[in-house]
């Protein structure tokens, strides 16, 4: 029998931006579709982070909840232990920032992350903001990115993870790069949400966690993402 997906949303309460829970329903339904049951966590900041979990998500802030959030995930540990376990985790804008070694707080300064990946934060001279479209890593084989960013933060990587993708349009991590990813982590500015936009990243998440899946009419998807790429390329 298929087991369930187990999907842990972190702290719903501090950091979920310009529709990022998309991405926890856009999973919720692909993997449904497929016939596989899922149960949906939502973890607020007061409450502990369950280890047991298949794929957790973690979205986008403003400064300050962003701070309070890194300050409970990093006292917390469960995320780590989870992630030490084989889980997936897709992190998005304050939450890919959160990640790393540090970030930078509302007055840009460094404010200690949770250190999970081998990334660095801080602020940039501009806001980047508007519409993103970026080249995935050959080695993932997905097809261009779409999404919207809107942040202050640029991104370091260090030797430890590689590029998500290269920028075509947009600011992402700064330096001519969109997010990252390392093992089964996933981290991006990408809004949108970035699941709704690019169906094939949920996919990557789900196989991931589930093995092989088969795969399903994205007809809708598709006209959404035509639609949003045609606006900037
Ligand atoms: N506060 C962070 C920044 O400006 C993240 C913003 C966001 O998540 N949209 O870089």
């Amino acid at each position: 029998m298929q087991s369930n997906l187990r999907i842990v949303w972190i702290y719903p309460d501090l950091l979920s931006t310009y529709g990022d829970q998309g991405n926890v329903l856009v999973l919720e339904q692909r993997a449904r579709r497929r016939g596989i049951p899922v149960e949906t966590v939502h973890v607020r900041s007061s409450d502990p982070v369950p280890e047991q979990g298949d794929i957790y998500l973690i979205g986008g802030g403003e400064d300050r909840p962003q701070i309070l959030g890194a300050e409970r995930l990093r006292r917390d540990g469960g995320l780590h232990r989870a992630i030490e376990r084989g889980a997936a985790l897709l992190a998005v804008c304050a939450g890919y920032q959160i990640m790393g070694s540090v970030f930078g707080g509302e007055e840009g300064q460094p404010v200690a992350g949770i250190e999970l990946i081998d990334i660095s934060s801080g602020r940039g001279e501009r806001r980047a903001v508007g519409e993103l479209a970026a080249e995935v890593d050959p080695g993932l084989g997905l097809p261009t990115l779409t999404g919207f960013e809107n942040h202050m933060g640029v991104t370091r990587l260090g030797p430890g993870v590689r590029p998500l993708s290269r920028t075509v349009v947009g600011t992402g991590n700064g330096d001519g790069t969109e997010g990252c990813y390392a093992g089964k982590v996933v981290g991006t500015y990408l809004h949108g949400p970035a699941l709704a936009r690019n169906p094939a990243l949920a996919d990557l998440l789900l196989t991931w966690a589930m093995g092989p899946l088969p795969p399903i009419d994205d007809t809708w998807y598709e006209r959404l993402r035509q639609e949003r790429l045609a606006a900037v390329l």
